[in-house]
């Protein structure tokens, strides 16, 4: 069992929209040999779609929301890859992916370095511990410079950027790759659109250097100089966190791609015991133990089912185990455990520590939970974050209640949005509370669609949120510009206000208020 843990690599690409994450995700699976044309996983730019075409929404704002997972072997390696969702106002869903990871992929756009997204992203890996290898995308046409790049790096996040190739030819005119331990040089013939896999070619230096009078000499001045700066490798220094392997290429043309996912073999960490909620490491070889990251419905359209996608962290998983459900003490029979790929699902049959397993009719468990064999564990909450979007929504048709009723309990438990409520609205009337706005609108296109239940929504004033108690409640029961709220899931009593300087004049009004601040998304 340690020894099929340690053949896992379970990782997660963060970026900012359009740097090429998808792309990047089918390349990577097209090298790995799990398909044989680009397009077959995402179905972008009208080629045949399997993942995410469930949803309409997703079709037309050309976004991913549901985050797939991809299992493929690569060498002697299964490779677990995590999609997170690339909008920032679905932040929460990617943050409770990169909660079922070992490593990350920063994958940057030539042209445009490091950008907003991709900083906050950064931030949670860093939080999280999470080794993070990087990867500048879109080299095959007109971008910055290199040592420009490394320096934006090192300068914005503190982050050593240690290159494992270095680009011969600027952004735009790439001729190959130079590996920096070896000196080797690789020459990539591009294919059309990078639908087959990209041509790669050792080439001998002599070669090289008669071909490009030009780019060869230039490389080899910079390789010097990143010699002279002491930028190779430190595994020590990855897996701490504070120096980031750097891989070049494009993703499109399937440059570069076959060597990041040699440098994830190589270098990204196994599945190591994960810390339970008292802060003692689960071994691996423990009792089955897992954390559920993500519920989601609707997948199917022909099967209406619940899947819940559990990170194994422990032990050797058997498809109809019974496991406990430690949120609730109750079984949970896995006797429909299932890979998704894209839109296709295969039963599972057993599974290691790293590798995700979708549970089938799991209507109890919810993201955070965790799950676990013969030796009970609890493993730490996935925390909120603070809602900044407001609004009351109500049945549009007041026939279709109960479908309502059903719905919002449903997108609740999936924890697509935080539904709040109180005494006085009822719950024909409960305030759903966002990270990002773009949440509503999928909060009311499955309401409806899924559900057959229109609603209106209405939104609130309030932008800030903070956690009070029962004292705080009282308190605050009879100010204006503030309301006190229960989130259903988990019983948090939330106060909201209208803004920041209203909440900070109702706090010096009373000395014993308790206001805490949750985590704050990562949409801004
Ligand atoms: P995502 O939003 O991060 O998932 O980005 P996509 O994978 O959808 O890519 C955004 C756009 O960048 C698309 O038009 C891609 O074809 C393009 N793109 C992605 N990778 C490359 C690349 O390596 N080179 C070039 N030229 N374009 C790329």
């Amino acid at each position: 069992m340690p020894a099929q843990a340690r053949r896992r690599r379970t990782f997660a690409v963060i970026s900012h929209p359009d740097a090429g994450k998808s792309t990047l995700t089918e390349a990577l699976a097209l090298y790995a040999e799990v398909i044989d044309e680009a397009g077959a996983v995402h179905g972008k730019s009208g080629r045949r779609g399997v993942t995410s075409d469930w949803m309409e929404m997703e079709r037309k704002r050309g976004i991913s929301i549901t985050s797939a997972v991809l299992q493929f072997a690569y060498r002697d390696c299964v490779v677990n890859l995590l999609d997170t969702p690339g909008h920032g106002d679905f932040s929460e869903d990617t943050y409770r992916v990169l909660a079922a990871v070992d490593a990350a992929v920063m994958l940057l756009d030539a042209a445009k370095g490091l950008e907003p997204q991709t900083l906050k992203l950064f931030d949670v890996c860093r939080a999280r511990g999470i080794p993070v290898l990087t990867f500048v995308n879109k080299w095959d046409r007109p971008g910055r410079e290199a040592l420009e790049l490394l320096d934006e790096v090192e300068q914005t996040i503190g982050l050593r950027p240690m290159p494992l190739t270095w680009p011969v030819g600027i952004a735009g005119e790439l001729r190959g790759l130079v590996e920096c331990a070896t000196g080797e040089f690789t020459r990539f013939t591009r294919t059309a659109g990078g639908a087959t896999r990209a041509e790669a070619q050792l080439v001998p230096e002599a070669e090289v250097a008669a071909a490009e009078p030009e780019f060869w000499p230039a490389a080899q001045d910079e390789l010097a100089l990143l010699r002279e700066i002491g930028a190779e490798y430190d595994e020590k220094d990855f897996l701490a966190g504070t120096a980031t392997p750097v891989l070049f290429g494009a993703a499109l043309t399937g440059v570069g791609v076959r060597r990041l996912l040699d440098a994830l073999v190589d270098l990204a960490p196994a599945p190591e015991p994960r810390d339970d909620a008292d802060g003692n490491p689960r071994p691996l070889e423990a009792p089955l133990s897992g954390l559920v990251f993500k519920v989601q419905a609707g997948m199917d359209r022909a099967h209406r089912d619940r899947m819940a996608f559990v990170r194994i962290c422990s032990g050797r998983f058997e498809r109809g185990m019974v496991l406990t459900h430690a949120a609730t003490g109750r079984p949970f029979a896995t006797k429909y455990a299932q890979a998704v790929f894209g839109q296709q699902r295969t039963t599972v049959e057993e599974a290691f520590p790293g590798d995700i397993v979708g549970l089938v009719n799991a209507g109890a468990l919810r993201p955070g939970d965790t799950l676990y064999a013969a030796d009970p564990v609890h493993f730490p909450a996935i925390p909120s974050f603070a809602p900044e979007h407001f609004a009351v929504v109500r049945a549009a048709d007041t026939g279709a209640f109960k479908q309502f009723r059903r719905g919002i309990e449903q997108l609740d438990s999936e924890g697509v949005i935080q539904v709040l409520v109180s005494d006085l609205r009822g719950d024909q009337a409960p305030v759903l509370a966002a990270v990002g706005p773009l949440q509503f609108e999928v909060v009311t296109s499955r309401l409806e669609s899924e559900f057959r239940a229109p609603v209106t929504l209405e939104p609130l004033g309030y932008t800030v949120t903070r956690r009070t108690d029962e004292a705080g409640a009282a308190l605050l029961a009879g100010q204006s510009e503030v309301e006190v709220l229960t989130r259903r899931a988990d019983g948090a009593l939330l106060a909201v206000f209208s803004n920041k300087w209203r909440m900070e004049t109702i706090r010096r009004k009373f000395d014993d208020l308790v206001l805490e601040p949750l985590p704050a998304g990562v949409t801004r």
